[in-house]
């Protein structure tokens, strides 16, 4: 059985960033992932053909100055000069089939009465539904705030905990405000995986953890199985939970109510002069069977526009979905190109999360078990780096 000083289960950025922290150190570490591809909500579909050298983010496609762990990885894999500006182009709100400006939707009359609570109000205990909607009043958040709100979380953001969105962080004032990557933020796993440090097992189904002493055992289902003395779980929450069930049931008990969404993406591109739609960064409806779709216009090309329609789940057959693209772009079905699919699951914690997420940590406490994930800090990529930073400070302690 090969033998590690930390194996980590999950290689999305969550598990990527603590495992590269952790190879860093010097620790012998292997990263196991489920899938044939790593990056989890990493995504960038790179197009084929006629279309070759276009890409398109199928999952998180903005990162910002504020994001401090990322840019320390990017910095530690020399990726500084790689990172591509994004245009200003701005949302816009689908308003049954017309395309409009945010602003067209606001009352500023409501905003005025409304605004001078962000100075008194606290986000702790609040659900983004009441916290948002008294600081910009009711009606505009019906109409402007929760679609956007739903568009940024991918799902209904109604009972999602304020607290958990939009952490506030220092700025690298020395790094572009808002960026993506040559080759889309898929580039970054890309070239963390790379890292010669790093061991990394792909297409792996893990059958069962168990432990031999101290120690920890990780069989996979084709029969190979790996021994370490630390362990970290980088998986969504009911994986975390199943995989803990045998070594650590306490903390797979508060894994288990975390709730899930599911988003239908798909992703396509279109020849720039088939759309008479102006350039913008995405489009958010007010009520349709998608929560967004996020344009490519923020890194103009030369020949196509591309679209990544993140579609609430079970609604609509991929026909279903092709017919409303194909409606709110206004083209035919046959000027979409390379379709491409990809279901995303992302975590739908509600308030009182902090509650479970203690008693997360306290399953764990004093143990070499370690989980991180989008489900701590909040669901942005850097609360991913922010929560692995904090877990690489118990790995590592008395190195
Ligand atoms: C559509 C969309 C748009 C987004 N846009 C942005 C954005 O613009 N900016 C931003 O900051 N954030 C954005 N986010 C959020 C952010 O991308 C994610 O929260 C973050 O990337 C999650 O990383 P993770 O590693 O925690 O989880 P994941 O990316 O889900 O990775 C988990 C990994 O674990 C693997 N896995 C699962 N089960 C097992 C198992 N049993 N064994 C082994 N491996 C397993 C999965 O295959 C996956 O690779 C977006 C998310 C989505 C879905």
């Amino acid at each position: 059985m090969k033998q590690y000083d930390a194996i980590v289960i999950g290689a999305g950025i969550s598990g990527l960033s603590l495992a590269s922290y952790a190879a860093q150190a010097g620790l012998a570490t292997l990263v196991i992932e489920k899938s044939d591809r790593v990056g989890g909500c990493f995504h960038s579909h790179r197009f084929q053909r006629e279309a070759a050298g276009f890409w398109l983010e199928l999952g998180a496609h903005t990162c910002y100055n504020s994001y401090g762990g990322l840019i320390g990885l990017m910095e530690h894999y020399g990726l500084m000069a790689s990172i591509l500006p994004r245009e200003k182009v701005s949302f816009r709100m689908l308003i049954g089939n017309q395309v409009r400006s945010i602003t067209s939707q606001l009352s500023f009359a409501e905003l005025l009465s409304s605004a001078w609570r962000l100075f008194t109000l606290k986000k702790e205990g609040e659900s983004v539904a009441s916290y948002y909607g008294r600081i910009v009043g009711r009606g505009n958040y019906q109409r402007v705030f929760a679609p956007a709100f739903n568009a940024v979380l991918s799902q209904r953001a109604d009972d999602f905990p304020a607290d958990m969105l939009f952490n506030k962080r220092p700025r690298r004032k020395d790094v572009i405000k808002h960026f993506t990557m040559k080759g889309g933020l898929e580039t970054i796993v890309d070239t963390i995986c790379a890292d010669p440090a790093l061991n990394l097992v792909t297409g792996a189904q893990v059958s069962r953890i168990a432990k031999s002493g101290e120690r920890f055992v990780v069989e996979l289902a084709d029969g190979r199985s790996f021994e370490s003395g630390r362990l970290a779980l980088a998986v969504p929450p009911p994986e975390a939970s199943r995989l803990s069930q045998e070594i650590a049931p306490e903390l797979s008990r508060a894994l288990a109510p975390i709730r899930m969404e599911t988003i239908e993406t798909v992703g396509l591109a279109v020849l720039k002069e088939r759309l008479k739609l102006p350039p913008l960064a995405g489009i958010i409806p007010a009520d349709d069977h998608f929560y967004s779709a996020v344009s490519r216009d923020s890194v103009p090309h030369a020949s196509y526009r591309g679209f990544s329609f993140h579609f609430k789940s079970g609604r609509l057959p991929l026909e279903g979905k092709l017919k409303r693209i194909a409606e709110v772009l206004e083209v035919g079905q046959e000027e979409l190109v390379q379709v491409v699919q990809r279901e995303s699951r992302l975590p739908s914690p509600v308030v009182g999360h902090g509650a479970v997420t203690a008693e997360i940590d306290r399953g764990i406490a004093s143990s070499k078990l370690f989980v991180t994930g989008n489900y701590f800090a909040g669901m942005a990529v850097e609360d991913c780096i922010v929560r692995s930073r904090k877990e690489f400070a118990r790995l590592s302690e008395g190195l």
